[in-house]
């Protein structure tokens, strides 16, 4: 049966190069694409260990998904896919917390200069861009820099699209050099868009979060990575080790289920109308918590998961410069302003944070308690 889209039009079979489609937020997307649509999925990426599971040939959706490893810094084939296909969807960047101060540089090529050739094919070639930005873009709140009695009011923290500003941090704290570049490449987009007529959408994500996040360092990354917080505090449960709370885990984060998230993208696919010429904030003002209360809520759920008791789990708090290296800095709150993508797309998220945290502990312990269990019970030199 035909799909419909918003306006009830029948949705024409698209190819889709996802740039970054090999990473945690791609290979949900391209999932969703084999599984419930007709588009095809011509995925771009260093690695492909994510969409493993989806690239074997006897698969019914074979010939609507196939894998290009390239390094988009360097590879001429980009601008070949970028031309063959309909629509360009960006994913590309290096998007961990602990990189953006001790590794600004690789952060800011990643983050716009690599954007840059991506950018000028999709207007050059009359191609659409969806290009994922972050909510980190905002940077702090108007509510940080008021006094206390000020704070509490909801309006100083509800970031909007096309009215709120974007504050940074000095210079000297490469924290923001992440956001900065992400800022720069959207407005590079926008610009495009308004002296050339490129077609975009631009997605910022407000702590989208489910199974295949990241890493567990020594499983299936390095042993000295630091992943984004939902797979810091998984390993330390993993491994019977007290969750780390940078500052006390004060700062407080509204956090999306990934399958939710990802319904939100295919709304924006498969409504060009409806979604181009848009910036869209996709997150959870109902899923609000600080950080500690996000480690109280994983230990709770991973009890229930491992069969371990609550009471063997424990935080400790950290100082930012221990943790993250100088440089560091962070934002105290963010809640998406959902008034945008509700009037355009019709979505709203629907998972509680206790669900979804429920679901990704059970694949976090399915897939790597055994892994943890061997390399602890190695004997040390
Ligand atoms: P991810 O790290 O899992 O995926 C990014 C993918 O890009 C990786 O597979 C990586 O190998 C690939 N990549 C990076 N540089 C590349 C290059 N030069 N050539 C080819 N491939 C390259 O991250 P994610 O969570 O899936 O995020 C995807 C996008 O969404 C990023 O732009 C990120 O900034 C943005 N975002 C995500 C979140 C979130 O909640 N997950 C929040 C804010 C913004």
């Amino acid at each position: 049966m035909a799909r419909l889209n918003l306006d009830g039009k029948t949705i024409p079979m698209m190819s889709i190069c996802m740039i970054g489609g090999g990473g945690f937020i791609g290979s949900h997307l391209c999932e969703k694409l084999v599984a419930e649509t007709n588009h095809k999925a011509v995925v771009v990426d260093v690695s492909s260990e994510k969409i493993d599971h989806l690239l074997d040939r006897s698969l019914p959706w074979a010939h609507r998904i196939e894998f290009h490893q390239l390094n988009i810094k360097s590879d001429s084939r980009l601008e070949t896919l970028i031309k063959s296909t309909d629509l360009t969807i960006n994913l590309a960047a290096i998007c961990t917390p602990a990189d953006y101060n001790t590794r600004p540089l690789d952060t800011i090529y990643s983050n716009f200069v690599d954007s840059i050739p991506v950018i000028k094919y999709c207007t050059e070639n009359k191609k659409r861009l969806i290009h994922f930005s972050t909510c980190e873009v905002y940077g702090k709140t108007i509510g940080s820099f008021l006094p206390q009695e000020f704070r509490k009011d909801p309006k100083y923290f509800i970031l909007k699209e096309d009215e709120s500003p974007c504050i940074f941090g000095p210079i000297n704290k490469q924290r923001w050099s992440y956001a900065c570049a992400k800022q720069m490449t959207d407005r590079l987009i926008y610009a495009e868009y308004a002296e050339n007529g490129l077609d975009f959408t631009i997605v910022r994500p407000y702590n989208w979060i489910g199974p295949r996040m990241d890493f567990i360092p020594g499983v299936d990354g390095p042993s000295d990575g630091v992943p984004r917080v939902l797979a810091c505090f998984s390993n330390s449960l993993l491994r019977g080790e007290p969750l780390k709370l940078v500052d006390g885990g004060k700062s407080q984060r509204t956090f999306l289920y990934i399958k939710d998230a990802i319904d939100a993208v295919a709304l924006m696919i498969d409504n060009p109308e409806k979604a181009n010429g848009y910036i869209f904030n996709v997150g959870n003002p109902d899923n609000e918590v600080s950080v500690k209360e996000l480690a109280e809520l994983m230990i709770k759920a991973y009890a229930k998961v491992s069969g371990a008791p609550a009471s063997s789990m424990s935080t400790v708090n950290v100082s930012s410069e221990d943790f993250y290296g100088k440089g560091y800095d962070d934002s105290d709150r963010r809640i998406p302003d959902m008034t945008f993508i509700t009037r355009q797309l019709a979505w709203k998220p629907r998972t509680p944070l206790d669900e979804l945290l429920d679901v990704t502990l059970q694949y976090q312990h399915r897939t790597y308690s055994r892994a943890i269990e061997r390399e602890l019970s190695k004997p040390t030199n």
